[in-house]
Formats: structure tokens, sequence, C-alpha cells
């Protein structure tokens, strides 16, 4: 992690420096251990604030639309097939954006974290790359990164950047596509999936967190926002429109998420929103064979049709 920090911070400058670019987007160090914010870097000492740790895990990609200046990212697997998807919908000018790609071993989960020290507060941490050494006022613990690893992480199929104008570190090992969640999600009677949806639904508090975490959703106005007309009730306190607002944001995804997690690591109540986004990718690449943001070349699902594409859902 040290190592790769030099190499971010080295890249960073000479790009500010040489004036390649008039912004570094990455991350620097939070307030807390085991913390890290976004942070952006518009001269070379600025770059000096850069880090890479296991904690790195907002989509940065976030902070690359329509932006008139040129900027570099500093840009994990989920960042990179995000900014690809943007690249695809005219959001982002490829031309103007430079990607420093970095291979990701994979984010941790502060809440498992938490629950691994059983709330006690966490004074300081390292990470050796395997596992996490916790230090509090009067306990030490090691914990072993797998297992506080985000689940996104754990079955993510693309965690070396699939394009970059260069590549820091060295390619990790890719992991193998792993539907087990959605599956048994499949498994399960209607009635079951209903009343698991309910029971996730009422615990929605439409902070619209997961909205504002997710690349790929930037409408200018969003249906939950229109009042005239007004699509869905504004208030939490019906799960029937919570449900109908994870319904049409996942469908708006449909062909488009790139299946990051970051909407599931925002939503402050834990709901399993995975289960909508990955249960919608999974039919994707299954109806359809095709994955969001994984090359330049392929067009947008939604976009194109091949004849022999399945249409038996059509009325
Ligand atoms: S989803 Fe993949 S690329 Fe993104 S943080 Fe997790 S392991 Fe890294
Ligand atoms: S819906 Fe969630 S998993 Fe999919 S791209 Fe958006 S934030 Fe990532
Ligand atoms: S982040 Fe969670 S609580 Fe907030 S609107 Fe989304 S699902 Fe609801």
């Amino acid at each position: 992690m040290e190592k790769l920090t030099q190499q971010i911070r080295e890249t960073a400058k000479k790009l500010l420096a040489e004036k390649k670019v008039d912004l570094v987007v990455g991350f620097a160090q939070g307030s807390l251990p085991l913390r890290s914010t976004p942070y952006f870097a518009r001269t070379p000492e600025q770059a000096e604030n850069l880090i890479w740790s296991s904690t790195c895990e907002n989509n940065l990609a976030n902070y690359l639309r329509k932006r008139g200046e040129k900027v570099a990212v500093i840009a994990k697997g989920c960042d990179v097939r995000a900014i690809v998807g943007l690249i695809k919908e005219g959001q982002i000018v490829k031309e103007n954006l430079y990607i420093i790609g970095v291979p990701c071993a994979g984010m941790i989960d502060r809440k498992q974290i938490n629950a691994a020290v059983e709330g006690k507060e966490i004074l300081a941490a390292s990470d050796n790359g395997s596992e996490i050494l916790l230090k509090g006022k009067d306990f030490e613990k090691t914990v072993a990164k797998q297992d506080v690893m985000f689940g996104s992480c754990k079955t993510c199929q693309y965690n070396n950047p699939v394009i970059f104008d260069e590549l820091l570190g060295e390619k990790v090992a890719a992991r193998e596509a792993n539907y087990a969640d959605i599956e048994a999600f499949e498994a399960l009677s209607d009635e079951e999936r209903r009343a698991f949806i309910a029971k996730e639904m009422s615990k929605c508090i439409r902070c619209y967190a997961c909205r504002q975490a997710c690349p790929m959703c930037y409408c200018s106005e969003c249906f939950v926002d229109c009042n005239t007309p007004a699509w869905i009730g504004k208030s939490a306190k019906s799960i029937d429109d919570n449900a109908l607002f994870q319904a049409v944001r996942v469908f708006h995804l449909a062909g488009r998420c790139v299946d990051c997690g970051a909407c599931e690591r925002a939503c402050p109540m834990g709901i399993k929103l995975s289960l909508l986004t990955r249960k919608m990718v999974k039919d994707v690449k299954e109806l359809f064979g095709a994955e969001a943001g994984v090359n330049l070349e392929d067009p947008p699902a939604l976009n194109t049709f091949k004849f022999e594409d399945k249409e038996d859902f059509l009325l």
C-alpha cells in the first residue's frame, strides 16, 4: 500500500507539474483511522496528500462528468467500468481524461470491522495487504482482510482496470463470476421474495444516499423529485412507494449498472440493495450476453438488439 501511495503521488505530481492535467482526483487520509476521503489535487504540493489504502471505496467516476478541464483520476476496477459506461453515454470526454489505473485487492467494510472489535473505539490501524491490525485503548486485534471485505469486492471480476493510460502496481488475481446470493434469492417462492423485499423496504428512510453514490445515476431531475406530475409519494412511510423507488432506480440502471456496490455501501439502513442490482446484472448477462463497462466497443445493452435476443417477456 505504501509503495502504491508513493507511485500515485509521483505520477500525480509529474502530470500536474508538466501541466498535462489541471486536476488529479484521488483519495486522501480521512480524519479517523480506516477512513479515506475523495481528494482533488490541483498542485504538485497537494498531490503529496494522495494515498492508496483498503478504505478507498468511493466510486470516483462520480466526480468526472461534464468537467471542462483536463482531469486525471486514480481509478480501481469498478471506477473504470463506470468511466467506460459514462464515456459511452457522452458524459465524459475520453480525450480530456487520464486514467491512472490501480489493480484492486478489495476494500474493507467498517461495519464488519466494528463488529469484530465489538464496537470499541479504534485508535490506530495498519494493513499489511492480507491482515488488518486494529489497536484501541485496551485492545489489539488482527483480522483477516478477506473476512471483512465488502460483499461486492468478494465477487468482483473486474478488479483490474479494463482500460487505463497508465497502470500502477501489479495486477491482482481476477475472481470467478459468483451469483450464489442471487441464485438463493431466485430459489425463494414469490411470497417469500415479496416478504423479504417488504421487510427491507420498511427500513428505507428515503435519504437517497444510494442514488447519490451511484456513478450511473445522474439525471438532472430524478423522477422521485418531480412534483408535476408527482410520480411517487415522497414520504418513507409507504413501503410500496419505497419499493417503487428502488424498482424504478434499478430498472433505470438495467444494462448500465457496473456492480460496484456503492449504493449498498452508502445506505445508512443496511438495506440489501445488491440483491436487486445484481439480480438485474445477472439477468442482462444471461438474456443479452452483455456486461456494462467492460470495454469501449460494445454498445450499451439496451441501445441495441440482436435477432436472437429473448423477447418472451414482451406482452
Ligand atoms: S468492486 Fe472490485 S474494483 Fe471495486 S473496490 Fe471492490 S474489488 Fe475493488
Ligand atoms: S446501482 Fe449500485 S452497484 Fe450499480 S452502478 Fe450504481 S452504485 Fe454501483
Ligand atoms: S440509501 Fe437506503 S435508506 Fe436511503 S433511500 Fe436508499 S435504500 Fe432508502
